[in-house]
């Protein structure tokens, strides 16, 4: 009961922390500091690794699965619309994620 309580504490402060780092990776990307928005991003997922953390569809497309790059369109990143598919392509290593376009 007592361990539970802990555990469900540490994984409202971990999901916390992830919103956090998500709005510092933005904040750096947006001053063009890529590799901070990128270090940003490295802790957010170590995070998540560690506290089984799912993340939303918004947060998802925010950066590159491989490289953890933030993903900045005509920036760092390339997006387009395909075949009701949003298509993600990460200019710094190249990999290109498909996701469903949200329903409005
Ligand atoms: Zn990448």
């Amino acid at each position: 009961m007592n361990r539970a309580k802990k555990k469900k504490e540490t994984h409202v402060i971990a999901e916390e922390r992830i919103e956090i780092l998500f709005k510092l990776a933005e904040k750096a990307a947006i001053t063009g500091d890529y590799t901070q928005a990128k270090y940003y991003l490295d802790v957010m997922w170590a995070i998540k690794t560690k506290f089984k953390i799912s993340i939303t569809k918004a947060q998802k497309v925010l950066f590159c699965r491989k490289c953890k790059n933030f993903m900045m369109s005509g920036k760092t990143a390339r997006i387009r619309c395909e075949d009701g598919y949003q298509v993600v392509e990460c200019l710094l290593c190249g990999e290109i994620r498909r996701y469903p376009l949200l329903k409005k």
